[in-house]
């Protein structure tokens, strides 16, 4: 099955090369404004698959996307000295366009998978873009804030991350709100479960927690300038819940006709992912605090939204 990536700077590539050590997909087509770049990255990339999996990559230009299951767009220009996060936005804006009026002419089936950031607001305007219907332009969104709020519960309790059901949900950014009143250890709700294996989860730790959550990338920012190896996995995990048909339930981001109360909005919640795109959107049940949260969120990326004028 067929994957591209337009957009082959640190995330794009990282995406490829997770994709292809852990074998998703059989072909990978790699499109970026500067063919040298996407030419390096595929043959680098290359040459990990003898020791990896077979799975054919290679540089093209979006013809050559016809046919992709999936598109990851990772294109995006970085912000200048000076400029406003809105001018950024605008920049970015025309980027979408021209990328993303390339990847419907050559493959109008195809489902689009959002990393550029910032990802709400550049989910909800590739959705306007593309006139795609939501559930086919998915933003890689908190799956990855989810990732590290389950690794840092399962060392808070000592236990396998994997045991551990809890979501970070809104936006993939300082307004995102990890969800404690329904996350469970097993089939236990997380809060009882802390209490009674005697490491219990007070608002100290809870705060601390989400706190290291949310500071995480820039953390990696500061020591190695912007972060890629997790969020290429992470776009990875997201393309073989599609490709597959695994209909897993993955946090990640999509235009939503209303969250508490604010109207066609991008961001994460707990959603189905299949063949599809997103099949359906769970709404957890959430306390007074984390629904006044959660709203918060929505206004924070349908404030930018707005302000582009779509
Ligand atoms: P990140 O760390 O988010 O991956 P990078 O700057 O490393 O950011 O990568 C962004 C990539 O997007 C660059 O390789 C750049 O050439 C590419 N890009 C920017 N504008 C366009 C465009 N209009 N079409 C295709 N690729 C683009």
């Amino acid at each position: 099955m067929k994957i591209g990536i337009v957009g082959t700077g640190m995330v794009g590539s990282a995406a490829a090369y997770a994709m292809a050590l852990l074998g998703v997909g059989t072909e990978i087509v790699l499109v970026d404004a500067n063919p040298a770049l996407a030419l390096a990255q595929a043959q680098d990339i290359a040459h990990a698959t003898p020791f990896a999996k077979t799975v054919t990559i290679q540089a093209g230009g979006y013809v050559d996307l016809k046919d992709a299951a999936v598109v990851i767009i990772a294109a995006g220009v970085s912000q200048k000295p000076g400029e406003s996060r809105l001018a950024l936005l605008e920049r970015n804006v025309e980027v979408f366009r021209s990328v993303i009026g390339g990847v419907m002419q050559a493959a109008p089936d195809t489902i689009l998978l959002i990393a550029t950031n910032p990802l709400d607001v550049m989910t909800y305007v590739a959705q306007r873009i593309s006139g795609l219907p939501p559930e086919r332009v998915i933003g890689s969104g908190t799956i990855l804030d989810t990732a590290r709020l389950r690794s840092l519960l399962g060392d808070h309790l000592g236990i396998a991350p994997t045991s551990v059901h809890a979501y970070v949900l809104g936006e993939h950014g300082d307004s995102e709100v990890p969800v404690w009143s329904s996350a469970m250890a097993g089939s236990v709700p997380i809060v009882s479960f802390a209490e009674q294996i005697g490491r219990p989860l007070d608002q100290a730790a809870r705060t601390s927690i989400a706190d290291q959550v949310r500071g995480a990338a820039y953390t990696i920012i500061e020591g190695k300038g912007a972060t890629w190896y997790g969020i290429g996995a992470g776009l990875a995990r997201i393309v073989r819940a599609i490709i597959g048909d695994e209909r897993a339930v993955l946090s990640v981001s999509q235009v939503s006709a209303d969250i508490e109360g604010v109207k066609d909005v991008a961001l994460s919640l707990p959603r189905i992912v299949g063949r599809r795109g997103v099949i359906a959107t769970l709404m957890p049940d959430l306390d007074a605090e984390e629904r006044a949260a959660l709203k918060r969120s929505a206004e924070v990326i349908a404030g930018f939204s707005t302000k582009l004028g779509f």
